[in-house]
C-alpha cells in the first residue's frame, strides 16, 4: 500500500468517526419532526377545481373522494342549483383525520359547456384563477407575511364526457387556455358507462389528441426512488384516469362498498379493476398533493408573476413612447401591487440619490469652510509671528543702541578717571615737593 493510499484511508476513517459523533450529539435528525409538528399544527390547505359539463358526476366524485357530504339532497351540487351561464362557486370543508386538518376548497364551475354557444366559457375560470394569484401576490407584498392564506387553485380535474369519440373542441380549447395556469388532470367521467376495452381505446385516443394539440397536462415528477417511480409510471400509464363516483353504499359479498348497482352487477368505486378512482384519490391526497402545490407555486404562480411584471414593463415602455419620457401615474389606483412596489422603489432610489447629493454638497461646503478657517488662522499666525519678529528686532536694536551708549559712557568715564588719576598724582607730587622745600 502506498503512502497516498494510507492517507486516503486515514481520512476516510476520520470521516466515519465524525459521522458517528454527529449521529448522537447534534440532533438535526429531529428537523423533519419539527417541520412535521409545525405543519400538522398549522393544518393543510388545498384547493381543487372541478370543470366539466353538468351531469358528468363532479359533485358525486367530490363527495366520494373526501367522504364528505359537501353536496346533499338538501344542498345539491352547483349544477343543480345554478343554471345557464358559467359561474364559479367555492365551497370549503375542514376535514380531520388522525389529528391532521385539511382545509379543502372545492371550486366548481356550474354552467360550463352547457350553453349552445360555449365560446369564452373558460373566461370566468381564468378570471377566478388569476384573481387568486392576484390575492396571493397582494398578500406577498404586505409587510406581515406570516399568515398568508393560500387560496390559489392547486389542481383542476377536467371531466371528459364518456362519449368514446375523443375530445370535443371545447375540451381542447379549455385545456389549451388553462394549461399554463393550473395543473390539469384529465378524467373520464362516469367510466362505468364504457366497457373496459372501450375505456382503454378512449384513453389512448384522448392521450393522442392531447399530444397532438400540445396540451400540457400535470406532469408527474420524475424521481430516483424506485418505488415512487414505479407508482408514477403506473399512474401515467392509466391517464386520463377513468372514474366512477357514488354516494351509495352497497353490500358486495359481505363487504360494504361505495358503488353503483346495476341489474347485471355492481360498479365499485374503489375497485382498481373497475376504475381509477383509488389511484386518483391516492395521488391527490397521499402522494402528490404537495407536488401539486409546489408546481402551482413554482411554475404557474411564477408565470403569472412574470406576466404581470412584463405587463408593467411594457406599460412603462408604452408610456415612454407616447409621452417621450417615463411618467409617474397620478394615483396608485388601478396599479398592480408589483407596479406599485416598483414605483415606490424607484421613488426611494431617487430620494436617496437626492439626499446623497445634498449631503455631498453640505460636506463640500463644510470642507471649504474648514480650509478657509485654517488658511485664515495660518495667515493670522504668520502676521503675529511677523509682528513679534519686528518687535524683537526693534528691541534688539534699542538694546544695541543702549549698549553702544553705555560703551561710550564707559570709555569717557575711564578717560575721565585716568585724567583724574593723573591730576591726583600730579597734585600729590607737588605737595611732596613743597614739603621737602619747607624742611630745607
Ligand atoms: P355534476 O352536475 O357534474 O355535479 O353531476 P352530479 O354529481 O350531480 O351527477 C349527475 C348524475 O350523474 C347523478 O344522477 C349521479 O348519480 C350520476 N353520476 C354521478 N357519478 C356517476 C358515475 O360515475 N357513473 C354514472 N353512471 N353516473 C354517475
Amino acid at each position: 500500500m502506498s503512502i497516498g493510499d494510507r492517507s486516503v484511508t486515514e481520512a476516510a476513517g476520520r470521516m466515519v468517526a465524525q459521522q458517528k459523533n454527529l449521529e448522537g450529539y447534534v440532533g438535526f435528525a429531529n428537523l423533519p419532526n419539527q417541520v412535521y409538528r409545525k405543519s400538522v399544527k398549522r393544518g393543510f390547505e388545498f384547493t381543487l377545481m372541478v370543470v366539466g359539463e353538468s351531469g358528468l358526476g363532479k359533485s358525486t366524485l367530490i363527495n366520494s373522494l373526501f367522504l364528505t357530504d359537501l353536496y346533499s339532497p338538501e344542498y345539491p351540487g352547483p349544477s343543480h342549483r345554478i343554471k345557464k351561464t358559467v359561474q364559479v362557486e367555492q365551497s370549503k370543508v375542514l376535514i380531520k383525520e388522525g389529528g391532521v386538518q385539511l382545509l379543502l376548497t372545492i371550486v366548481d364551475t356550474p354552467g360550463f359547456g352547457d350553453a349552445v354557444d360555449n365560446s369564452n366559457c373558460w373566461q370566468p375560470v381564468i378570471d377566478h384563477i388569476d384573481s387568486k394569484f392576484e390575492d396571493y401576490l397582494n398578500a406577498e407584498s404586505r409587510v406581515n407575511r406570516r399568515q398568508m392564506p393560500d387560496s390559489r387553485v392547486h389542481c383542476c380535474l377536467y371531466f371528459i364526457a364518456p362519449s368514446g369519440h375523443g375530445l370535443k373542441p371545447l375540451d381542447i380549447e379549455f385545456m389549451k387556455r388553462l394549461h399554463e395556469k393550473v395543473n390539469i388532470i384529465p378524467l373520464i367521467a362516469k367510466a362505468d358507462t364504457l366497457t373496459p376495452e372501450e375505456c382503454q381505446q378512449f384513453k389512448k385516443q384522448i392521450m393522442r389528441e392531447i399530444q397532438e394539440h400540445k396540451i400540457k397536462i400535470y406532469e408527474f415528477p420524475e424521481t430516483d426512488d424506485e418505488e415512487e417511480s414505479k407508482l408514477v409510471k403506473k399512474i401515467k400509464d392509466r391517464l386520463p384516469l377513468a372514474v366512477v363516483g357514488s354516494n351509495t353504499i352497497i353490500e358486495v359479498s359481505g363487504k360494504r362498498v361505495r358503488g353503483r348497482q346495476y341489474p347485471w352487477g355492481v360498479a365499485e368505486v374503489e375497485n382498481g379493476e373497475h376504475c381509477d378512482f383509488t389511484i386518483l384519490r391516492n395521488m391527490l391526497i397521499r402522494t402528490h398533493m404537495q407536488d401539486l402545490k409546489d408546481v402551482t407555486n413554482n411554475v404557474h404562480y411564477e408565470n403569472y408573476r412574470s406576466r404581470k411584471l412584463a405587463a408593467v414593463t411594457y406599460n412603462s415602455a408604452d408610456n415612454n413612447k407616447t409621452k417621450g419620457q417615463l411618467t409617474k401615474p397620478d394615483s396608485s389606483e388601478g396599479m398592480s401591487p408589483l407596479a406599485q412596489m416598483e414605483e415606490e422603489r424607484r421613488e426611494h432610489v431617487t430620494k436617496m440619490k437626492k439626499m446623497e447629493m445634498e449631503m455631498e454638497q453640505v460636506f463640500e461646503m463644510k470642507v471649504k469652510e474648514k480650509i478657509q478657517k485654517l488658511k485664515d488662522s495660518e495667515a493670522e499666525l504668520q502676521r503675529r509671528h511677523e509682528q513679534m519678529r519686528k518687535n524683537l528686532e526693534a528691541q534688539h536694536k534699542e538694546l544695541e543702541e543702549k549698549r553702544r551708549q553705555l560703551e561710550e559712557e564707559k570709555v569717557s568715564w575711564e578717560a575721565q578717571q585716568r585724567v583724574l588719576e593723573q591730576q591726583k598724582l600730579d597734585a600729590s607730587r607737588t605737595l611732596e615737593k613743597n614739603k621737602k622745600k619747607k624742611i630745607f
